[in-house]
């Protein structure tokens, strides 16, 4: 089964764009958009439905895009809406950033088609350790690293290494993003948006842009939202306006990051934060702002709401959020957009951080990992400008073109 999905209609328009102006054609460009493997798990599991045991089967991915570089890498994503077509174009989109950001790992991404939420954790926990079994001889410290994206996180990840370990023994390198106490990295669980965060400010001071007077809308506060939002206020940003699965909230003088966190944690969505008068994910995308970070599904900025969009800065903290449509549309008003394979590659580089310290026994201090991210980041963000300067391209574009001719050297160099 390949359905087809908003992400290979965004991903295909930009790399088509790319391989084109690098003149890269026939086998060359077959062999860099073809997966290595493609693995589909079929996962039973015994739900317990109205005091009954019912047997359910959730169908499970693991897309290997290419190692020229590396192990595969790349998340794991718990969320109905996964499937092959998308995980392939994730894989894809991961062997292009992990290239960009220079570190040495090609590009993966698996999931389970599966709402996470309507599972207990006993379920949560039979259902990630099934998956696991049958994707166990295609993982492995130095083949396939998988992390945590969309529905999973440091728990699930340590599901994964316990039953990892029970037929390798103790590998503590063969997941990233997992808890500090099982070998996680300090910094890891807030480094994609210390990232974005990061990024933000960078771009915010190149366009002379005073943080205290920079207005910012976050769409999404999952792990990614969430912790940028926090990042952001640290660096002076005001954040106008939030916003979950649920809906969103607003308020012109800034919201308190701490309090909107609270009101999560005790009402599970941030709808009625004292404060805030309310707003749809849809106004969010429209407010007259400074800075907007889309952090949380891909395909929410399109054709059909691009021209509402009224910002300055689009930070894409989320993969793929914004369609090629808009993305044009966007890139002739002077809209400047860091692109997602640079804007949230803080998680990569964070897990590339902790699988270094795993293969090496020897845990970083939190400031180390975030300052070695931050300076990554930074160096990434200076090259791939003064390309885009050089070739009179957008950011998108020479990040592209920078990650598919590093990976095709790479192809070349190693001859296969
Ligand atoms: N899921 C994250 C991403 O899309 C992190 C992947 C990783 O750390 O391997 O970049």
């Amino acid at each position: 089964m390949d359905e087809r999905c908003v992400c290979q209609e965004i991903q295909g328009y930009f790399l088509d764009r790319a391989f084109d102006r690098l003149k890269l054609k026939g086998p060359r460009r077959d062999l860099l958009l073809s997966s290595f493997r493609e693995t589909q798990i079929t996962v039973p599991v015994t739900l317990r439905h109205n005091g009954e045991n019912v047997l359910h089967t959730f169908q499970g991915y693991r897309v290997q895009h290419n190692h020229a570089r590396g192990p595969f890498k790349g998340g794991l994503r718990f969320h109905p809406d996964v499937n092959l077509g998308e995980t392939r174009a994730l894989a894809q989109l991961m062997t292009w950033k992990t290239a960009l950001v220079d570190i040495p790992f090609g590009g993966a991404k698996g999931g389970i088609a599966v709402a996470p939420e309507q599972l207990n954790d006993t379920e949560r926990e039979e259902l990630t350790k099934r998956f696991c079994q049958k994707m166990a001889p295609i993982i492995g410290v130095h083949d396939d690293i998988p992390a945590p994206d969309i529905g999973t996180n440091p728990q699930v990840m340590a599901w994964i290494l316990d039953e990892y370990s029970k037929s390798h023994g103790f590998r503590t390198g063969v997941v990233t993003g997992k808890p500090v106490e099982l070998g996680g990295s300090a910094g890891r669980l807030e480094a994609t948006g210390d990232g974005v965060a990061h990024l933000a400010h960078k771009v915010a001071r190149q366009l002379s842009l005073d943080p205290a007077q920079s207005r910012v809308a976050i769409q999404g506060f999952g792990n990614v939202g969430s912790h940028a939002a926090i990042a952001m206020v640290n660096l002076g940003f005001r954040i106008v306006a939030l916003s979950d699965v649920h809906g969103g909230v607003f308020a012109e003088q800034g919201i308190p990051i701490d309090r909107a966190l609270a009101h999560v944690r005790e009402t599970g969505s941030l709808s009625g934060l004292d404060g805030t008068s309310p707003i749809t994910n849809a106004e969010l995308l429209e407010l007259p702002c400074e800075i907007l970070i889309p952090a949380a599904l891909e395909g929410t900025i399109t054709s059909g709401n691009a021209a509402d969009v009224r910002v300055g800065i689009i930070v894409e903290a989320a993969n793929m959020p914004v369609t090629h449509e808009a993305d044009q549309q966007l890139q002739q008003r002077g809209v400047v957009i860091v692109p997602d394979l640079l804007a949230n590659a803080g998680g990569v580089l964070a897990s590339y951080y902790e699988w270094v310290q795993n293969l090496q026994q020897f845990p970083w201090e939190r400031e180390t990992v975030l300052r070695r991210l931050e300076e990554r980041l930074s160096l990434t963000c200076d090259t791939v400008q003064e390309l885009a300067r050089e070739r009179e391209i957008d950011m998108r574009t020479a990040a592209y073109e920078l990650a598919i001719s590093r990976v095709d050297h790479a192809i070349q160099l190693r001859g296969f």
